[in-house]
């Protein structure tokens, strides 16, 4: 495989990630029988990961995207929803698909903005966790393929600057130019 050189070391190739999502998939298959999940992806970094999950589905879900930032220096730590969902999600079973979660302040925000709304249900999905930087935050996923350590990651949906997302592999990227 060729490695990019802003690449330190690669943590998970595009096999692995699908592998992993394809499991995912056949748990909210076994999860949500018999009902219709709507699957909600933060754009852009979840691109990859929510297609791998979405097309080893075999219940019978469907989607939408909406594109958030949260600004984490405030305290209110307030949500900005750059592109919101245009399915109406009122008693419906919401499952948000996100490529990471590190603080999951933005995770924490988006479900209680979406709770207003009064699905049935919301579980998170994520690719990746940086879960041993963050074990006391308020919010965990219920699904997820790979915990991480708190390295900077690119490729595979991951961008440093808008770049690297076509990377087939999620690495660590390099320090310094
Ligand atoms: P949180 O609110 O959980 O701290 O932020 C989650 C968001 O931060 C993710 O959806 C992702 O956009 C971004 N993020 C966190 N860690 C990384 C990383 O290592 N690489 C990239 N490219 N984005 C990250």
């Amino acid at each position: 495989m060729n490695i990019h050189p802003r690449v330190s070391k690669v943590l998970f190739t595009k096999e692995q990630l699908q592998k992993a999502a394809k499991k995912i998939a056949a748990k909210i298959d076994k999860d949500y029988k018999g009902k219709k999940p709507i699957l909600i992806g933060l754009l852009k970094g979840c691109f990859p990961f929510f297609s791998d999950v979405f097309f080893n589905l075999k219940c019978e879900a469907t989607l939408d995207f909406m594109t958030v930032s949260s600004y984490h220096g405030t305290e209110s730590g307030k949500l900005n929803i750059v592109f919101n969902h245009k399915i109406n999600i009122k008693n419906q079973h919401i499952i948000i698909v996100d490529d990471i979660i590190d603080t999951g302040k933005t995770m924490t925000k988006l479900v209680e903005v979406l709770k207003k709304e009064k699905p049935a249900s919301i579980k998170v999905v994520c690719m990746l966790d940086k879960h041993l930087k963050n074990k006391n935050r308020q919010i965990q996923p219920d699904y997820y393929c790979f915990k991480i350590p708190n390295d900077y990651i690119i490729g595979y949906g991951f961008d440093y600057n808008d770049q690297y997302r076509n990377l087939p592999y999620v690495g660590i990227l390099k320090k310094g130019k």
